[in-house]
Protein backbone atom coordinates (compact mmCIF):
# COMPACT_ATOMS: atom_id res chain seq x y z
CA UNK A 1 0.00 0.00 0.00
CA UNK A 2 2.68 2.59 0.77
CA UNK A 3 4.78 1.46 -2.52
CA UNK A 4 1.42 2.03 -4.57
CA UNK A 5 1.13 5.70 -2.67
CA UNK A 6 4.62 6.40 -3.66
CA UNK A 7 4.54 5.53 -7.18
CA UNK A 8 1.04 7.61 -7.14
CA UNK A 9 3.13 10.59 -5.82
CA UNK A 10 5.84 10.16 -8.27
CA UNK A 11 3.52 9.59 -11.17
CA UNK A 12 1.36 13.06 -10.55
CA UNK A 13 4.97 14.55 -9.60
CA UNK A 14 5.83 13.67 -13.07
CA UNK A 15 2.62 14.89 -14.66
CA UNK A 16 2.84 17.98 -13.09
CA UNK A 17 6.68 18.74 -13.57
CA UNK A 18 6.90 17.73 -16.78
CA UNK A 19 3.42 18.25 -18.63
CA UNK A 20 4.21 22.16 -19.15
CA UNK A 21 7.67 21.34 -20.76
CA UNK A 22 6.49 19.60 -23.62
CA UNK A 23 3.27 21.98 -23.97
CA UNK A 24 5.98 24.47 -24.18
CA UNK A 25 8.10 22.18 -26.39
CA UNK A 26 5.42 22.02 -28.97
CA UNK A 27 4.69 25.41 -28.72
CA UNK A 28 8.38 26.66 -29.88
CA UNK A 29 8.19 24.16 -32.50
CA UNK A 30 5.08 25.77 -33.93
CA UNK A 31 6.32 29.29 -33.86
CA UNK A 32 9.49 28.28 -35.31
CA UNK A 33 7.50 26.78 -38.45
CA UNK A 34 5.76 29.88 -38.51
CA UNK A 35 8.72 31.63 -38.05
CA UNK A 36 10.35 29.76 -41.32
CA UNK A 37 6.92 29.85 -43.20
CA UNK A 38 7.05 34.03 -42.56
CA UNK A 39 10.68 34.08 -44.01
CA UNK A 40 9.75 31.94 -46.92
CA UNK A 41 7.07 34.53 -47.77
CA UNK A 42 9.91 37.65 -46.73
CA UNK A 43 12.60 35.79 -49.46
CA UNK A 44 9.92 35.65 -52.04
CA UNK A 45 9.14 39.33 -52.18
CA UNK A 46 11.07 41.86 -54.18
CA UNK A 47 13.15 44.14 -52.49
CA UNK A 48 14.17 47.79 -52.84
CA UNK A 49 17.47 47.42 -52.64
CA UNK A 50 19.83 50.15 -50.80
CA UNK A 51 21.27 53.13 -52.95
CA UNK A 52 24.85 52.57 -53.63
CA UNK A 53 25.42 56.03 -52.10
CA UNK A 54 23.95 58.89 -49.70
CA UNK A 55 20.59 60.82 -50.68
CA UNK A 56 22.66 64.00 -51.13
CA UNK A 57 25.85 62.32 -52.35
CA UNK A 58 24.80 63.36 -56.08
CA UNK A 59 24.52 67.08 -54.97
CA UNK A 60 24.66 69.59 -56.72
CA UNK A 61 23.75 67.86 -60.36
CA UNK A 62 20.92 65.64 -58.15
CA UNK A 63 19.49 67.44 -55.66
CA UNK A 64 18.86 65.22 -51.89
CA UNK A 65 15.37 66.07 -52.23
CA UNK A 66 15.38 64.63 -55.70
CA UNK A 67 17.09 61.63 -54.40
CA UNK A 68 14.69 61.39 -51.65
CA UNK A 69 11.43 61.33 -53.45
CA UNK A 70 12.73 59.12 -56.72
CA UNK A 71 14.19 56.80 -54.64
CA UNK A 72 11.71 56.95 -51.27
CA UNK A 73 8.83 57.35 -52.91
CA UNK A 74 8.50 56.79 -56.89
CA UNK A 75 11.10 53.24 -56.84
CA UNK A 76 9.62 52.29 -53.62
CA UNK A 77 6.21 52.77 -54.73
CA UNK A 78 6.92 50.21 -57.60
CA UNK A 79 8.42 47.71 -55.37
CA UNK A 80 5.25 47.45 -52.82
CA UNK A 81 2.94 47.81 -55.68
CA UNK A 82 4.32 44.86 -57.57
CA UNK A 83 4.50 42.87 -54.62
CA UNK A 84 0.76 43.61 -54.25
CA UNK A 85 0.27 42.46 -58.05
CA UNK A 86 1.96 39.86 -57.56
CA UNK A 87 0.44 38.08 -54.42
CA UNK A 88 -0.57 34.59 -55.20
CA UNK A 89 0.23 34.74 -58.65
CA UNK A 90 2.89 32.73 -60.78
CA UNK A 91 5.08 35.12 -60.40
CA UNK A 92 6.02 35.03 -56.77
CA UNK A 93 9.74 33.89 -56.23
CA UNK A 94 10.95 34.20 -59.80
CA UNK A 95 13.48 36.66 -60.89
CA UNK A 96 12.28 40.17 -61.95
CA UNK A 97 14.04 39.91 -65.16
CA UNK A 98 11.73 36.55 -65.40
CA UNK A 99 8.61 38.49 -64.67
CA UNK A 100 9.66 41.32 -67.32
CA UNK A 101 10.01 38.80 -70.15
CA UNK A 102 6.52 36.52 -68.86
CA UNK A 103 4.39 40.15 -68.80
CA UNK A 104 5.75 41.96 -71.37
CA UNK A 105 3.47 42.60 -74.41
CA UNK A 106 0.63 40.39 -72.31
CA UNK A 107 -1.96 42.80 -72.59
CA UNK A 108 -3.70 41.15 -69.43
CA UNK A 109 -0.37 41.47 -67.57
CA UNK A 110 0.49 45.33 -68.03
CA UNK A 111 0.11 45.89 -64.23
CA UNK A 112 2.81 43.93 -62.87
CA UNK A 113 4.77 43.93 -66.41
CA UNK A 114 4.93 48.19 -65.26
CA UNK A 115 5.77 47.79 -61.87
CA UNK A 116 8.18 44.65 -62.06
CA UNK A 117 10.17 47.09 -65.12
CA UNK A 118 10.05 50.04 -63.29
CA UNK A 119 11.89 48.48 -60.25
CA UNK A 120 14.57 46.65 -62.55
CA UNK A 121 15.14 49.99 -64.18
CA UNK A 122 15.57 51.62 -61.02
CA UNK A 123 17.86 49.37 -60.12
CA UNK A 124 20.03 50.22 -63.18
CA UNK A 125 19.99 53.17 -62.90
CA UNK A 126 21.19 54.17 -59.10
CA UNK A 127 24.18 52.24 -60.38
CA UNK A 128 24.63 53.83 -63.65
CA UNK A 129 25.12 57.37 -61.78
CA UNK A 130 28.22 57.56 -59.38
CA UNK A 131 29.15 60.98 -57.35
CA UNK A 132 32.80 60.17 -58.51
CA UNK A 133 31.16 59.32 -62.18
CA UNK A 134 31.55 61.63 -65.42
CA UNK A 135 34.25 62.30 -67.94
CA UNK A 136 35.54 60.53 -70.65
CA UNK A 137 36.06 56.97 -70.04
CA UNK A 138 38.77 54.43 -70.26
CA UNK A 139 39.61 50.82 -70.15
CA UNK A 140 37.81 48.85 -72.54
CA UNK A 141 34.62 51.00 -72.69
CA UNK A 142 36.47 53.79 -73.56
CA UNK A 143 37.77 51.97 -76.83
CA UNK A 144 34.13 50.86 -77.18
CA UNK A 145 32.86 53.98 -77.02
CA UNK A 146 35.44 55.15 -79.82
CA UNK A 147 35.29 52.89 -82.11
CA UNK A 148 31.31 52.98 -82.49
CA UNK A 149 30.28 56.47 -81.67
CA UNK A 150 33.68 57.88 -83.33
CA UNK A 151 34.78 59.76 -80.55
CA UNK A 152 33.29 59.99 -76.88
CA UNK A 153 32.12 63.69 -77.47
CA UNK A 154 29.70 62.47 -80.56
CA UNK A 155 28.58 59.62 -78.03
CA UNK A 156 27.68 62.73 -75.36
CA UNK A 157 25.68 64.05 -77.92
CA UNK A 158 23.87 61.37 -79.23
CA UNK A 159 23.35 60.45 -75.78
CA UNK A 160 21.69 64.16 -74.42
CA UNK A 161 20.09 64.43 -77.63
CA UNK A 162 17.76 60.79 -76.77
CA UNK A 163 16.93 62.11 -74.06
CA UNK A 164 15.58 65.27 -75.08
CA UNK A 165 13.94 63.64 -78.24
CA UNK A 166 12.17 61.03 -75.93
CA UNK A 167 8.58 62.48 -75.68
CA UNK A 168 7.17 62.45 -72.32
CA UNK A 169 8.10 59.50 -69.81
CA UNK A 170 10.62 57.25 -70.51
CA UNK A 171 14.38 55.99 -70.68
CA UNK A 172 17.59 56.76 -73.03
CA UNK A 173 19.90 53.38 -72.86
CA UNK A 174 23.31 52.68 -73.58
CA UNK A 175 23.05 49.18 -74.98
CA UNK A 176 25.07 46.19 -76.55
CA UNK A 177 23.68 44.92 -79.53
CA UNK A 178 25.58 42.04 -81.46
CA UNK A 179 29.33 43.34 -80.27
CA UNK A 180 28.18 47.38 -81.11
CA UNK A 181 27.27 49.83 -78.56
CA UNK A 182 23.82 51.59 -79.66
CA UNK A 183 21.79 54.11 -77.80
CA UNK A 184 18.33 53.65 -77.91
CA UNK A 185 15.42 55.50 -75.98
CA UNK A 186 12.15 53.13 -74.28
CA UNK A 187 8.79 55.04 -73.95
CA UNK A 188 7.26 54.42 -69.79
CA UNK A 189 8.40 51.12 -68.41
CA UNK A 190 10.13 49.79 -71.65
CA UNK A 191 13.33 48.37 -71.47
CA UNK A 192 15.99 45.94 -73.21
CA UNK A 193 14.68 43.28 -71.40
CA UNK A 194 11.29 43.29 -72.81
CA UNK A 195 12.24 44.76 -76.31
CA UNK A 196 14.88 42.20 -76.12
CA UNK A 197 17.48 44.18 -78.13
CA UNK A 198 20.56 43.80 -76.72
CA UNK A 199 22.14 44.08 -72.76
CA UNK A 200 22.25 47.29 -70.91
CA UNK A 201 25.15 49.11 -70.21
CA UNK A 202 23.64 52.77 -68.96
CA UNK A 203 20.47 53.95 -68.45
CA UNK A 204 19.14 57.41 -67.59
CA UNK A 205 15.89 58.48 -66.42
CA UNK A 206 14.16 61.10 -68.35
CA UNK A 207 10.62 61.07 -66.58
CA UNK A 208 9.80 64.28 -65.08
CA UNK A 209 10.11 63.22 -61.26
CA UNK A 210 13.96 62.53 -61.94
CA UNK A 211 14.66 66.27 -62.68
CA UNK A 212 11.75 68.62 -62.53
CA UNK A 213 12.44 69.33 -58.96
CA UNK A 214 15.63 70.95 -59.71
CA UNK A 215 15.54 71.65 -63.43
CA UNK A 216 11.54 72.27 -63.67
CA UNK A 217 11.21 71.62 -67.66
CA UNK A 218 14.55 71.83 -68.75
CA UNK A 219 15.28 68.56 -69.49
CA UNK A 220 18.70 69.05 -71.64
CA UNK A 221 20.34 70.85 -68.44
CA UNK A 222 19.53 68.32 -66.38
CA UNK A 223 20.73 65.88 -69.08
CA UNK A 224 24.33 67.37 -69.72
CA UNK A 225 25.17 67.83 -66.15
CA UNK A 226 24.43 64.29 -65.72
CA UNK A 227 26.40 62.90 -68.28
CA UNK A 228 29.45 65.46 -67.23
CA UNK A 229 29.37 64.81 -63.47
CA UNK A 230 27.80 61.48 -62.99
CA UNK A 231 28.04 58.49 -65.42
CA UNK A 232 29.22 55.36 -63.90
CA UNK A 233 31.48 54.24 -66.50
CA UNK A 234 32.83 51.50 -63.98
CA UNK A 235 29.47 50.20 -63.82
CA UNK A 236 29.31 51.00 -67.77
CA UNK A 237 32.72 48.54 -67.99
CA UNK A 238 31.34 46.08 -65.59
CA UNK A 239 28.20 45.51 -67.61
CA UNK A 240 30.35 44.98 -71.11
CA UNK A 241 32.16 41.82 -69.25
CA UNK A 242 28.63 40.20 -68.10
CA UNK A 243 27.16 37.09 -70.24
CA UNK A 244 23.83 38.76 -70.62
FE1 LIG B 1 12.29 57.32 -62.16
Amino acid sequence: MRISLILLIIFIFNVIFFCPILVIKAEAEVNQERSLAMEDVKSSLFVLPALPYEEDALQPVISAKTLSFHYGKHHRGYVNKLNELVSGTEFVGLALEEVIEKTADKADKTAIFNNAAQVWNHNFYWNSLSPKGGGKPTGKIGKKIEADFGSYENFVQQFSQAGIAQFGSGWVWLIEDAGTLRIIKTANAENPISQKNGKAILVLDVWEHAYYLDYQNLRSDHLKAVIDKLINWEFAERNLKRDK
